[in-house]
């Protein structure tokens, strides 16, 4: 409201809500402040679990940072955007999203006391920049250089991804397929080692244990065929993939018949029978043997396709489709009427195998060798969903490694050494900047700290030692979490890419400096997601802990 020659003047509708200056600092800081809270607890090896509950009584139980806040369905501004962090932490590299939450989290914590002492957010956030841009350049001539054939370092770094995440008793098992199906997919090109983790499909099925996990050379489709008529298993499978119903669809039988006498009806039926003959006979004369279709099949096309030999699954999900297409080389006919021997993928073998219980159908020898399915099994629901989390996780690390090249020491060893260079780093610039630089130095040892806490180690004790043992200049010494002690990270062959590291720290410094630079929040009322942001521990946020 704006006060001139006596008139009162709204800018803003009627029911908005607005927080300005350090209020709104404040509020955006303390929401995420929680979200970051909220996931410390799961950090490292001996993290904690969270049972997330939806509205619908759904649960779930993990340890992973991204599905922990994407699950907090949070309604803060400043929340989302620690979300957000997570998402890209997620998308960039497949882990560490715990690491850039509760980095970003700190950061903005250690800005409050610099903004308690009067130092302005633009300051805070240059020297934030400024010490991000800092930790990517020291943190890359701390990372040591391996290629795809360091099998073993490429195991650790599987096992460290995975050590935690209810996947104990299997991990060199999973660690082991995990590195196998990256290597398998990682092609070079123009000098250069890419990875696509979409060739790689993960396909989890509950029942027996994560020991009975399996990668197989092919696709695996969790469907079986449509009647037991046809083939169980067909070699030489010439396949064609179907995005079309084979039905007769409504437009065609929509017109009103009017039917006198049962001879009409008869015909009527024979015409459609008719029509669906020739749509199977369509697929035979293409030289098809195996279809895969993205809608619905009729009974009567079914019992053609059976008479044709001819392999059927229907109703197949969309990604799956599109990873046959890129498996076997088959083109995605929308019109059967189009379908011809030039659209089909080819594979050694297509066969419909008993999964715990269920039928599952194996496409195996596709005409890319490249393609591979990671069978992840596991006792429950629940247990296969989080081993499922951990694969993921594990495929991202090793992807990550082999195309960056470089990977670092875990257990908040980098950290450690990250802090000490960046103290050195801020007594160069000296000017307040310093202060955020040595701010942003203290956050990063959030990591080791977390680690140490987990491990029931005195903080205060540890931190002190660590540092000691940086500065006589061993940069691998962090937390051996699993044994309550400190030692040489690289020696115990907890390792990790180089780029979970940058990638943090870009993502979190990133959304703290947003924050930070945010001294006005305006909320509109229209709608639920307009509501003025509520200060931690409100309606605004889950209560999550
Ligand atoms: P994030 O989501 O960030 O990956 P995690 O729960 O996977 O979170 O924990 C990762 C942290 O745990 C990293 O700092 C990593 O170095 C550390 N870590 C993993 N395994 C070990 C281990 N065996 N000993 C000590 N630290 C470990
Ligand atoms: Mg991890």
């Amino acid at each position: 409201m704006v006060q001139q020659y006596g008139q009162p003047i709204f800018i803003l509708p009627e029911g908005a809500f607005r927080t300005t200056g350090r209020d709104a600092q404040r509020n955006n800081i303390l929401a995420a402040k929680q979200v970051a809270d909220t996931v410390r607890t799961t950090l490292g090896p001996k993290g904690m679990d969270k049972m997330l509950v939806n509205d619908l009584g759904d649960i779930v139980i993990t340890n992973d940072g991204a599905t922990i806040v994407e699950e907090l369905n949070v309604e803060h501004p400043a929340a989302k955007m620690m979300v957000e962090v997570a998402k890209t932490q997620d998308e960039e590299v497949g882990d560490g999203t715990t690491t850039a939450v509760v980095l970003a989290g700190e950061l903005l914590a250690n800005s409050e006391r610099l903004l308690d002492q009067k130092i302005h957010p633009s300051v805070i956030a240059r020297g934030y920049r400024m010490a991000a841009e800092k930790s990517n350049e020291i943190l890359n001539q701390m990372g040591k250089n391996i290629n795809l054939d360091d099998e073993k370092i490429l195991q650790e770094i599987a096992i460290t991804a995975i050590t935690g995440k209810g996947a104990e008793i299997s991990k060199e098992k999973l660690a082991g397929l995990s590195v196998k199906a990256v290597k398998q997919v990682a092609e070079k090109r123009d000098n250069k080692i890419v990875v696509d983790l979409d060739d790689i499909q993960v396909e989890k099925k509950a029942g027996g244990s994560t020991a009975d996990s399996e990668l197989i050379q092919g696709i695996i489709v969790d469907k079986e065929r449509v009647h037991p008529g046809m083939p169980r298993k067909v070699n030489d499978a010439k396949i064609a993939l179907l995005d079309t119903a084979l039905e007769l669809t409504k437009t065609e039988t929509d017109a009103e018949i009017q039917i006198t006498d049962p001879n009409q009806l008869q015909a009527f039926m024979a015409q459609e029978e008719k029509m669906l003959k020739e749509m199977v006979d369509t697929i035979t004369k293409s030289g098809t043997n195996v279809v895969f279709c993205q809608k619905g099949i009729d009974d009567m096309a079914q019992h053609y396709l059976s008479k044709a030999g001819i392999f059927t699954v229907r109703r197949v999900k969309k990604s799956d489709m599109e990873k046959l297409a890129k498996a076997t080389g088959a083109t995605l006919v929308t019109n059967l009427k189009d379908l011809s021997s030039k659209d089909l993928g080819y594979a050694a073998e297509v066969e419909e195998e008993k999964i715990s219980g269920d039928e599952m159908t194996f496409v195996r020898g596709c005409k890319n060798p490249k393609a591979v399915s990671l069978l992840v099994r596991g006792g429950t629901e629940h247990v296969v969903d989080e081993v499922e989390r951990a694969v993921q996780d594990a495929l991202g690390c090793v992807a990550a490694a082999i195309e960056v090249g470089k990977v670092v020491a875990g257990g908040g060893a980098p950290e450690i050494e990250l802090a000490k260079r960046l103290r050195e780093y801020a007594e160069t610039v000296g000017g307040r900047e310093q202060l955020a630089i040595n701010a942003f130095a203290e956050s990063v040892e959030v990591i080791p700290r977390t680690l140490a806490e987990s491990a029931g180690m005195d903080i205060i004790d540890t931190l002190v030692e660590l540092r000691a043992k940086h500065e006589k200049g061993n940069p691998d010494i962090g937390v051996l979490v699993l044994e309550g002690k400190i030692d040489d990270m690289w020696k115990k062959g907890v390792i990790e890419p180089l780029k979970i590291k940058t990638q943090a720290i870009k993502s979190a410094s990133e959304a703290a400096e947003m924050i930070l630079r945010i001294d006005d929040v305006i909320a509109s009322k229209k709608g639920g997601g307009g509501r003025m942001p509520q200060m931690p521990g409100g309606e605004g946020m889950g209560d999550m802990d």
